[in-house]
């Protein structure tokens, strides 16, 4: 709620602070039990950070990030020491996005997959190895594989891994931070599909961070559209994708290639003019009008908030009412 994090830019051999770069700003979202939310928008806008904010593996500037817990009890993560925060540190866990340098080429995959249940001591030493046996099995890996190094392994297995250990500590949430974005087209799917079936078995809750709508569209039941910083737009996936209510999901929807091979025409494509806005200098009202081709007076001074125009449905334009934006198959069948 309200999350914010903004980095100093610092300047010369003392480091001056010369300014901010706001990476994320006032983030309102919510994450339901068992649900997957996709945070989307074009790199550099903020949603690792968030992720990484949430997972307090950045410290928030401000704001609040309540977790309900699974006694009902909620708590606000964001103030807690790292010493409160231990017990949620198994809760929230994160798969990275490169299965390629996030696993130590030294170590083998009962180290690797075994070193979070070693570092918060949850099953004996001797009990390690049988447990990590198992969880290779559940993300579709031989048990024999304990003893290999990660260079044996292809990058969809090597993020299969990178599932195993995320799930060593039975997490509730999963932050997957372009989970298979790195991998070859070919092997996405499977690992999509094995993130959906142990959503699934282990009722797990993901904020599945992407930059292509294609996948979100595949995984999400609620997308969070972001743009330097700022959530621009929300609303459970089907609907935000049928009829988006923010020009720059609007053109973010142009873009998603017509997977029809039938379709007699490719899809209308948006293209946005300019640069995305840089985060140390957002432009005055909203933060979009330099790109927006329905930009008016009004944008310039006044910072568009983001109001519930529909059950379940928000977002951050003055004018969403009017300007019949189209959805993705308005734009197909352009
Ligand atoms: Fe475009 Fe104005 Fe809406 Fe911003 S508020 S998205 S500039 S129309
Ligand atoms: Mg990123």
């Amino acid at each position: 709620r309200q999350l914010s994090k903004s980095f100093p830019i610092t300047k010369g051999m003392w480091g001056r602070t010369v300014g901010h770069v706001k990476a994320v700003e006032s983030v309102d979202l919510q994450i339901k039990q068992g649900q997957t939310v996709g945070l989307v928008g074009e790199s550099g806008c903020g949603k690792s950070t968030l992720g990484r904010c949430i997972l307090r593996a950045h410290e928030p500037t401000s704001g609040e990030i309540l977790y309900r817990r699974a006694d009902g009890r909620v708590v606000d993560l964001a103030p807690l020491t790292e010493r409160q925060l231990r017990p949620y540190r198994t809760d929230i866990r994160m798969v990275f996005q490169d299965p390629f340098s996030s696993l130590n080429p030294r170590m083998t995959l009962a180290e690797i997959v075994g070193e979070p249940l070693r570092v918060n001591k949850v099953v004996k030493e001797s009990e390690v190895e049988d447990r990590v046996a198992t969880l290779l099995t559940r993300v579709g890996l031989r048990p024999e594989y304990l003893r290999r190094y990660p260079n044996a392994f292809s990058g969809g297995e090597r993020q299969r891994v990178g599932l195993a250990r995320a799930l060593a500590l039975d997490p509730r949430l999963v932050v997957a931070d372009e989970a298979v974005s790195a991998l070859d087209v070919s092997v996405r799917a499977q690992i999509l599909n094995l993130m959906r079936d142990l959503q699934t078995d282990e009722n797990l809750t993901y904020l599945f961070i992407s930059h292509d709508l294609g996948m979100v569209e595949y995984m999400a039941d609620e997308v969070v559209v972001m743009y330097v910083g700022h959530v621009v737009e929300t609303g459970p996936t089907a609907e935000l994708y049928r009829r988006p209510h923010h020009p720059y999901t609007e053109a973010l929807l142009s873009a998603v290639p017509n997977p029809d091979p039938n379709a007699a025409k490719r899809r209308e494509r948006i293209v946005l003019r300019g640069e995305v806005a840089d985060p140390s200098d957002v432009p005055s009202g909203c933060p979009f009008r330099t790109r927006c081709a329905y930009a008016q007076e009004l944008c310039e001074t006044e910072v568009p908030s983001l109001r519930e125009i529909a059950p379940g449905r928000r977002v951050a334009c003055h004018f969403s009412e009017e300007l019949g934006l189209r959805g993705i198959e308005d734009l197909g069948a352009a």
